[in-house]
């Protein structure tokens, strides 16, 4: 008699080997597993990169390729110009304008209300 196989959605969403299975073993009182404790671990130590380049105390080449593109977009939704972008997380202003541009990010013009100004 064959068995049933019951896969749930989130078995296929949320396998293990990533925060989301990590957070599910966590919600079910089970141990991680290996590979989850490991993407978790992960996961934290980019967001620990991401919260001190944020805040000018990491360059953003610490960061993966997303991570530098996500935080070029929330400096220039602060209104950082593509310079203050540069000089706050230490890249070229080459560097800065190109991911701006390549997020479809028009560039912002040097004003008085930057929030988080030039380290
Ligand atoms: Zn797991």
């Amino acid at each position: 008699m064959p068995v049933a196989v019951v896969v749930t959605h989130s078995d296929v969403l949320d396998g293990c080997g990533t925060p989301v299975g990590y957070r599910r073993h966590v919600r079910h009182r089970e141990r991680p597993c290996r590979a989850c404790c490991g993407a978790n671990a992960d996961a934290t130590a980019v967001w620990r990169l991401y919260r001190d380049a944020l805040v000018g105390r990491e360059p953003a080449e610490a960061l993966p390729t997303r991570h530098r593109h996500r935080l070029v977009a929330e400096l220039h939704s602060d209104g950082l110009t593509d310079h203050e972008i540069a000089a706050h997380t230490r890249m070229t202003t080459y560097t800065a304008a190109r991911i701006r541009a390549g997020l479809g990010l028009l560039p912002n013009r040097p004003s008085a209300t930057s929030t988080r100004g030039v380290a």
